[in-house]
């Protein structure tokens, strides 16, 4: 029998219960001795005024101001409960991540926190290496800090090698950021990898030139071992974080939760992680996953509501490695993950604004609830086959304008360098619009 639903008032109160008995955070050691909570605040996704968070267009766009007096709070609390991590960039939440981090941080000591920000020069225009240093120093500027503690090299390998060497070689960046972290105004160099898995390889190939002091890579139990199910092109991460810790780099984890999908799933994977632990919720297999390799440093994690940051606390407080049959039914969590047919979309809107109009993270979003919530709209076998199919349509309709839905997707392809996760974004849309052109054809005969 199915556990009745929790009311909002009873999570907040179970939550506070959790995070009562938990103990301290765990912390992970860098290459400099610092310790580092193995819980790191990702800024990417920060609370707006109107309860929706800034990077999303899975609901509408929020083009809300983000809430300042959220963000405090939850700056606040993190560094209450042993969070210590920061992670922002120039180009999170429309630009204004580093400045709203900047002044929730710069109320409490300096010495008390770890800022990790990114050199963003996505648009060809910021490539030369003047823009890539004033890029930097505006870092600095709105973090109100003279120093950063972990910079990035942001996503080599999006958009490809060549793209790679103009944002970093061959305009000399990487040889200038040597130079401060030289002079102590970069603390720790690294990079974020998403993509050409040859900006991967040259990277690592040089580490005894660089010597990078971490990598954010993406890490969960789905990528573990099937990346390339996603997409051919992709490396596990089981690849890149063995490649990392053989090299003594630790790794910095983003995307645990796969986009927010290893976080709510339909009741046949949810079944058998609550078979492991009625009580423990979704999200925290996948937390306790990746804290579970010893050579990850941080796990990242985009918290836009109070309460995520309350349980992703309370799950790292402090760590339960996982056991081997834990693992193991991860593993078949995973391979049944990969039957729902989701697109690996993480909402993060490097492919908007397509020229024709095309919502294309809100309609990925919306395919993927229905595929991960409890009822699948292209399953059959599901006892409530029609009516799933109905709601769906109603949920697309409801939460995308017709002009912006996949039907106006023409293929031109303009969005694909963009995406990070290298979706085929036109043929995933086509294949939606079928769906969604049969559905309406049925409801018309209905
Ligand atoms: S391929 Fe489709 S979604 Fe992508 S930019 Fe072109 S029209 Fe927009
Ligand atoms: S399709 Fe790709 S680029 Fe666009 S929001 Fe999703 S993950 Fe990001």
């Amino acid at each position: 029998m199915r556990k009745k639903e929790m009311s909002r008032r009873e999570f907040f109160a179970d939550l506070a219960k959790k995070l009562e008995g938990s103990g301290e955070m765990t912390t992970r050691e860098d290459l400099k001795g610092n310790k580092i909570s193995l819980l790191g605040y990702g800024a990417m996704r920060l609370p707006t005024k109107d309860g929706k968070h800034a990077n999303t267009w899975a609901e509408g766009v929020s083009s809300a101001a983000i809430d300042q007096e959220a963000v405090n709070e939850h700056v606040d609390f993190a560094l209450e409960h042993g969070v210590n991590y920061f992670d922002t960039s120039p180009a999170y939440c429309r630009g204004e991540s580093e400045r709203v981090m900047g002044e929730a941080l710069s109320r409490h000591p300096r010495s008390s926190y770890f800022i990790a920000t990114k050199l963003s020069n996505f648009a060809p225009q910021q490539y030369p290496l003047e823009e890539c240093k004033a890029m930097f120093e505006n870092s600095l500027k709105a973090l109100r800090t003279d120093y950063i503690d972990f910079y990035l090299l942001h996503a080599i390998g999006n958009g490809g090698f060549e793209t790679f060497s103009k944002r970093y070689i061959e305009n000399g960046a990487i040889d200038w950021l040597l130079e401060e972290r030289a002079a102590g105004r970069i603390r720790n160099l690294g990079f974020s990898f998403h993509g050409d898995p040859k900006a991967f390889e040259w990277c690592i190939e040089h580490h005894d030139q660089y010597r990078w002091d971490f990598c954010q890579i993406q890490m969960n139990y789905v990528d573990w071992l099937h990346a390339k199910a996603v997409n051919d092109r992709n490396l596990d991460a089981k690849y890149l974080y063995e490649t990392l810790a053989a090299k003594n780099i630790p790794a910095v984890i983003m995307e645990p939760l796969l986009g927010g999908r290893l976080a709510k799933f339909n009741y046949a994977v949810a079944s058998k992680l609550k078979g492991m632990d009625a009580e423990a919720s979704i999200a925290s297999w996948a937390f306790r996953f990746c804290g579970t390799y010893p050579r990850v440093l941080t796990i990242l994690s985009g918290m836009t509501y109070k309460e995520q940051l309350m349980e992703n606390i309370a799950t790292l407080s402090p760590l339960k490695p996982l056991t081997q049959h834990e693992l193991d039914t991860l593993e078949e969590a995973a391979q049944l993950v990969l039957q729902n047919n989701t697109v690996p979309c993480n909402l993060c809107q490097y492919c908007m604004p397509c020229p024709y109009g095309v919502d294309i993270p809100g309609v990925f979003d919306c395919w993927n609830r229905a595929c991960t919530e409890d009822r699948l709209p292209n399953d059959p076998a599901n006892a409530r086959h029609a009516e799933n199919r109905r709601k769906f349509l109603k949920d697309c309709d409801k939460a995308i304008p017709h002009l912006r839905q996949a039907e106006h997707c023409i293929g031109c392809g303009k969005c694909l360098s963009h995406c990070p996760q290298r979706i085929d974004i036109p043929r995933r849309l086509d294949a939606i619009d079928r769906f969604v052109a049969n559905l309406r054809k049925e409801e018309r005969h209905a």
